[in-house]
C-alpha cells in the first residue's frame, strides 16, 4: 500500500486540477489470456513457438515477431480465426462495471493494445464507447494475414530507429495525455513495460508486477477490474475531500 499512498499524494498535490486518464492494455488484461498466444497455439503451435522465443529473448523486435506470426496464417483462415477468438476469449471480471464507472465520472478511457482490430473491436463492442482504441489492423487481401502498424514509434521512443514496438504505447500516450492528466496505465506484460514508465500510477498483473517492483514504479497489483475500480474510486474520493 506504500506505493499507492505515494501516488495518491502526487494526485493530491495537483489538487482538483489533475484529472485521471486511463490507458488500458487488451490481451491478458481485459481478456483473461493473451489472444495472440491462444490463436497461435491453436493454429500454428510449432512454427509460432520459435518466433515467440526470439521475441522474449529480444533477438527480434516485437513488431517483426508479430508480423512473422500472423504471416503463418492463410488469409482464408480469417473466419475460423475470428470465430475461434470470439468463442474462447474471456473478459476479466468487473470490466463492464469499471468502464461504466469511468463513463459516469467522465474519465477518458483509452484502449492501447499490441493486438489486432479484428478480434479487439468485436470483443469490446458491447462495453463502449471508449475515448479511443489504438491497436494494429490486419490485411486479408493477400495469401497470408498481413499486419498493418499505424501507431508508430515517435522520436522519444527508445525503439524509434527500428520502429520495434509495433503499436507504440508510450508514443500514443504522449500524443493524448496533457499536463493536467494523472496517467493510469493498466497492463500485464512485455508490451506495457515502456508505457508503465510514463504512468503516474500502474495497475499491474503478471509480469508487469515484477517489472514495476524492479524499476520502483508506483503500482497496485490487480486480479479483477473490481480491484481497479477500488483504486480509482479512492483517488477520486481523496480529490473530492481536498476540493471541498
Ligand atoms: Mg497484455
Ligand atoms: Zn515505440
Amino acid at each position: 500500500m506504500d506505493v499507492y499512498y505515494k501516488s495518491r499524494r502526487f494526485f493530491l498535490e495537483g489538487g482538483s486540477s489533475l484529472k485521471p486518464i486511463i490507458f488500458c492494455d487488451f490481451d491478458g488484461t481485459i481478456t483473461e489470456t493473451d489472444n495472440i498466444v491462444s490463436l497461435m497455439t491453436q493454429f500454428v503451435p510449432e512454427e509460432s513457438e520459435k518466433i515467440a522465443k526470439a521475441m522474449m529473448e529480444q533477438t527480434i523486435t516485437f513488431k517483426d515477431g508479430l508480423s512473422a506470426m500472423f504471416e503463418l496464417l492463410s488469409a482464408k483462415q480469417k473466419d475460423a480465426v475470428i470465430h475461434y477468438l470470439l468463442d474462447t476469449a474471456i473478459i476479466r471480471k468487473g470490466f463492464g462495471d469499471f468502464v461504466r464507472f469511468a463513463q459516469e465520472r467522465q474519465i477518458p478511457f483509452y484502449i492501447v493494445s499490441g493486438g489486432v482490430d479484428f478480434f479487439i473491436e468485436p470483443l469490446l463492442e458491447k462495453y463502449g464507447p471508449f475515448s479511443g482504441i489504438y491497436c494494429n489492423s490486419a490485411d486479408f487481401s493477400g495469401q497470408q494475414i498481413k499486419l498493418v502498424f499505424s501507431n508508430s514509434c515517435d522520436e522519444e521512443c527508445a525503439k524509434f530507429e527500428t520502429q520495434g514496438c509495433g503499436c507504440c504505447k508510450p508514443s500514443v500516450m504522449r500524443k493524448i495525455a496533457q499536463s493536467k492528466h494523472f496517467k493510469i496505465v493498466i497492463g500485464d506484460s512485455l508490451s506495457d513495460f515502456e508505457a508503465a514508465k510514463q504512468a503516474d500510477l500502474v495497475l499491474a498483473r503478471d509480469h508487469l508486477i515484477k517489472r514495476c517492483k524492479d524499476l520502483h514504479l508506483p503500482f497496485e497489483p490487480f486480479e479483477t477490474f473490481y480491484d481497479c475500480l477500488e483504486v480509482v474510486k479512492k483517488l477520486m474520493e481523496a480529490d473530492k475531500a481536498v476540493s471541498m
